[in-house]
């Protein structure tokens, strides 16, 4: 079972194995945290999309290209459910994690770092994005050694703090 790492910081900073990206189905870059991949990591990372997912990718699945210029080694995209569009289906949430576990797994990753998925621009009220992650992270056996959840501010950083101790 994992336990996760809460980490307040920027995701592409993180020195890990895989860090996650909350993609859009195009798969062909975009705003929020995946912007912030894309520009650090350089243009390797969309050529690989490019050629990896011709088609993009379903939503609540998930799919590894090269990280570029990142410390990690393999970006893992997933996408999330658009809640402000109305996808509100808290089992494909769980699915982003749960696929991108897999993925990090089948690499042979051993460690990894997640963004809280769907929770920018999509929309996911933040306590019930926390919630997802928690309860999809620790819940999916896997080989991994750490699994980061990564918070881009401190008032979202003591949420997760504050739902990983209660
Ligand atoms: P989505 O479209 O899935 O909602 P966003 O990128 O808009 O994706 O936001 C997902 C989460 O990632 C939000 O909580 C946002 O604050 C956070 N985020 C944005 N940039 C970064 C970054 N550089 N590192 C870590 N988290 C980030």
């Amino acid at each position: 079972m994992n336990t996760i790492t809460p980490v307040l910081g920027d995701i592409t900073q993180q020195n890990v194995d895989a860090i996650v990206n909350a993609a859009n189905n195009a798969m062909r870059g975009g705003g929020g945290v995946d912007g912030a991949i894309h520009r650090a990591g350089g243009p390797a990372i969309l050529r690989d999309c490019i050629a990896r997912f011709p088609h993009g990718l379903e939503t609540g699945d998930a799919g590894w290209t090269t990280a570029g210029e990142l410390q990690a080694r393999w970006v893992i995209h997933t996408v999330g459910p658009n809640y402000a569009a109305g996808q509100r289906d808290r089992a494909l949430l769980l699915r982003c994690y749960r696929r991108c576990l897999e993925v990090a797994d089948e690499l042979g990753a051993h460690s990894i770092a997640f963004p809280l998925i769907s929770a920018g621009v999509y929309g996911w009220p933040r306590e019930d994005a926390i919630a997802v992650a928690i309860e999809a992270i620790t819940g999916t056996p896997t080989h991994l050694d750490e699994v980061r959840l990564v918070a881009f501010s401190r008032d979202t950083h003591d949420a997760v703090l504050q739902q990983l101790s209660g």
